[in-house]
């Protein structure tokens, strides 16, 4: 099954993908991590995204189609794929059309997470991952159970993304609702989309979105 999660930044795609990638093997595809690790590594691509990713803005459409043209191809994408942060654009969503077609693929679905403009802002704010592990915790609502030792892996160095900041998810928002939203009703005319209600607890948002791919 390859499926599309949308949503504001901290909606929870990249939690719910996490988590739908554990239960159904589908391959978690966050274009976000793909373009932080090249920034890791100092590829080219990597640095000449990270002005516009620590401004909040969107990386150029053929940088981005590019990527995942190029890594939906491979091979641990046959089971499937979980699309998170991607497309961003309805030109992206007209290239994916053309690359899926290419490679006799199709798309199940695509999943809608809506949530509160406010609420994100507190959930991006504080939301922070263990250095070594990876592990996800948040200030208010997940904190680690010992302060300062990651509950997974007993790490205790925290990162926090250079874009999760109040300043910055303005315009973070902003590039949703000008250049993402318009891609909803795009999905909608192919009978694709699907709504979930992504302010419910972790466990019934996952729910939800089982129940709309009726997996
Ligand atoms: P994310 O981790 O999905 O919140 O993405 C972090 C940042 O990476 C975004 O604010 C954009 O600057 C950039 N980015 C990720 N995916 C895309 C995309 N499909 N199109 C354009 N920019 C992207």
């Amino acid at each position: 099954m390859n499926i599309i999660l949308i949503g504001a930044p901290g909606a929870g795609k990249g939690t719910q993908a996490r988590l739908l990638e554990e239960k159904y093997g589908m391959i978690q595809l966050s274009t976000g991590d793909m373009l932080r690790g090249a920034i890791k590594n100092q590829e080219p691509l990597g640095l000449e995204a990270k002005v516009l990713m620590d401004a909040g803005k969107l990386v150029p459409d053929a940088l981005m189609v590019g990527m995942i043209k190029a890594r939906i191809a491979k091979q641990d994408c046959a089971k499937g794929f979980i699309l998170d942060g991607f497309p961003r654009t309805v030109p992206q969503a007209e290239a994916l059309d053309s690359m899926l077609a290419e490679q006799s693929k199709n798309l199940n679905a695509v999943v809608e997470l809506k949530v509160d403009e406010n609420a994100l802002i507190e959930r991006v704010s504080g939301r922070h991952t263990c250095a070594a592990c990876g592990a996800g915790y948040h200030d208010s609502f997940k904190p680690t159970q010992k302060a300062g030792v990651c509950d997974s892996c007993g790490g205790g160095e925290f990162v926090r993304r250079a874009d999760d900041n109040a300043e910055t998810m303005k315009t973070r928002l902003q590039a949703f609702n000008d250049q993402t939203a318009p891609i909803l009703p795009y999905y909608k005319a192919k009978g694709l989309l699907q709504t979930v209600d992504g302010m419910a607890a972790m466990a019934d948002v996952t729910a939800s979105i089982e129940a709309a791919l009726r997996v």
